[in-house]
């Protein structure tokens, strides 16, 4: 679902920068990428011809950022090497020194040669623009050892003219000329005119710094006549310019005019305003040393006139500079805030895809620990349920098993081991109150004769109906209880003998007068009762055993009698 949407907000995305796009830049959109890399690179060169620096920069700024995109070393290099020698002939130095140190890591990264060398050399360039000789000279050695290394003629070449360069500007002219001179030989081993032409020229320079003007000028007609072949106008102003020095130096007016005025005419028609201007300051010097004060003044409103075009052609270099400096600034902010940017999105994207998985994770072990937890749950609550209920069935069980535990099953009364806590129960209460309670044994009589003569069905009906008339006649604190086969165990509290006594005749009475029907008999029955209290004199096991001896002496005595302990 995520997915999907982003693949459409990518969609939309791109539909919109396509629509957005001007449309010259349709063309190269659609190019493929490579080829719009060197669209723009060739762009670059061509913008770098025409001295046209800020657009060059920029072509190679696009063409950079596709290549950096593609993470295609080597012509990110070439694209740092251009642009850093555009911000070394506009001044920018640092920038230079920037750009170009990056192209040097990017060369030996690669292990090109060839790039470190041209890379040295740019650095040197930069030091040598800041006049910092001895760094510049270290980076053309480094250069010059590598190309020697190499064995590359048209580096060793360069780096040597970069070399005698350095040493001209130090007026080191001896060995600006061994340099230049030894540079030359390969150029002219490469046959690279236009290169053995400026050198021919910067020979001549050091000839001249040595005072040695014939040689100069054999060197400056040298290049003047390479330039004129290769129609290279600046080059030929150049050597007319130096040439008409050395005349004027030398005092040949004439020939000092004549190549100052070719010269003037040739950076004129090349726009070459450097030249122009030297040319109308020297003619103004020797038109007023000719008192032709004139021309002197005609060159020198030129000179004027030239110069504060050029200060405002270099006041129009800085602002131009200060907006490739902002523009630059600000592509470089774009490309910065873009990295950042796409970090932070990946960063994001990373992070929510981790806090996806995470919250993945989390539900499901929320939902596997919730579904364990109510399956667990719900096992609980169900055993405890069961065992809830199985406990209530314990309990009832267990009620009853003490109730039957506690209770004769024919009769429904105590049997004797709960008559046995009862008399207990009855002791207990006889230690605190002191009230002595009676004992009545009562056994019925021949009542092996029921069970013979009425079946024993009959006999337990007897029982039963027996045990519920004795219930009902006894006082409600009185206890019954079944003692044995057909006796019946008595517990009268708070009641004496003599009380006992009278109870237990009223009971044998009323037994006597009761008739038992079972079927079709009318059944008839008698008891005896043996009585004794307890009074704590006797152990209470005594008392029973009394109640009993005096019982079986009622049954000694014709039955169907009360016999108490004062009796026996
Ligand atoms: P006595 O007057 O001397 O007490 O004579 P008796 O026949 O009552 O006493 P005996 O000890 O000779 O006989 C008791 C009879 O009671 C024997 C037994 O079969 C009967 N009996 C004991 N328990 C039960 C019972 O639960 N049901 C029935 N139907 N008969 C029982
Ligand atoms: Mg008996
Ligand atoms: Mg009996």
């Amino acid at each position: 679902m995520i997915r999907s949407l982003r693949v459409v907000t990518v969609l939309i995305i791109l539909i919109i920068t396509l629509l957005a796009a001007e449309p010259i830049d349709d063309k190269i959109n659609f190019l493929p990428e490579k080829d719009r890399a060197e669209y723009f690179f060739d762009q670059g060169l061509g913008y770098y011809k025409v001295d046209d620096q800020l657009k060059a920069l920029n072509s190679f700024q696009e063409a950079l950022e596709i290549y950096l995109k593609r993470n295609d070393k080597a012509n990110i290099a070439r694209c740092y090497n251009n642009m850093g020698n555009i911000y070394n002939n506009i001044s920018m130095y640092n920038k230079a020194m920037e750009i170009h140190l990056k192209s040097l890591e990017i060369e030996e990264e690669l292990g090109e040669k060839k790039g470190i060398i041209s890379s040295l050399n740019n650095i040197g360039n930069i030091f040598k623009n800041i006049s910092e000789f001895d760094q510049a000279l270290e980076n053309y050695q480094r250069a010059l050892n590598l190309s020697y290394e190499i064995q590359d003629d048209k580096s060793i070449s360069i780096t040597l003219n970069n070399v005698g360069n350095i040493h001209l500007c130090k007026e080191d002219f001896e060995n600006a000329l061994e340099f230049y001179s030894r540079s030359l030989i390969l150029k002219e081993k490469l046959q690279d005119n236009q290169s053995i032409a400026s050198t021919y020229n910067n020979i001549g320079i050091s000839y001249q710094g040595l005072k040695m003007y014939q040689k100069a000028l054999q060197n400056y007609n040298k290049s003047l006549n390479m330039m004129n072949l290769l129609q290279n106008g600046n080059g030929i102003a150049t050597a007319y310019l130096h040439i008409g020095i050395i005349h004027k130096e030398q005092n040949d007016t004439k020939n000092a005019l004549f190549n100052l005025e070719k010269a003037l005419n040739f950076a004129q028609n090349h726009n070459n305003k450097q030249i122009m201007l030297s040319c109308y300051n020297l003619l103004s010097e020797i038109y007023s040393e000719q008192k032709d004060y004139y021309k002197a003044f005609t060159a020198m409103k030129l000179y004027a006139q030239l110069k504060e075009n050029m200060v405002s052609a270099q006041t129009q270099k800085t602002i131009s500079e200060l907006q490739i400096s902002y523009e630059t600034e600000k592509k470089q902010n774009e490309i910065e805030k873009l990295q950042t940017d796409a970090d932070h999105n990946k960063l994001v994207s990373k992070r929510n895809d981790l806090f996806l998985i995470i919250l993945v994770i989390i539900l499901i072990v929320v939902a596997v620990l919730g579904f364990f937890g109510y399956f667990e749950l719900r096992q609980k609550t169900s055993a405890n349920k069961i065992i809830e209920e199985k406990n209530v069935e314990l309990t009832v069980a267990y009620k009853k098993m003490e109730e039957l535990a506690r209770t004769d099953m024919l009769t429904g009364l105590s049997n004797r081991r709960d008559m046995y806590q009862n008399i207990k129960h009855e002791t207990d209460r006889f230690e605190r109150n002191e009230n002595p309670f009676t004992i009545l044994m009562a056994d019925i009589d021949n009542f092996k004769k029921v069970n013979d003569t009425y079946g024993h069905a009959a006999g337990d009906y007897v029982l039963t109906s027996i045990s519920k008339l004795m219930i009902s006649f006894m006082r409600k604190q009185d206890i019954v209880g079944r003692w044995g086969g057909e006796e019946f165990l008595l517990l009268l509290p708070d009641t004496d003998l003599d009380g006992g006594k009278k109870i237990a005749e009223k009971l044998r009475k009323r037994i006597k007068n009761e008739i038992i029907n079972f079927k079709d008999y009318s059944i008839n029955i008698t008891v005896t009762i043996g009585v004794s209290v307890y009074d704590r004199i006797h152990d209470v096991s005594e008392s029973i055993k009394e109640a009993d001896k005096a019982m079986y002496f009622g049954k000694i005595r014709n039955k169907d009698c009360v016999i108490s302990t004062e009796n026996i």
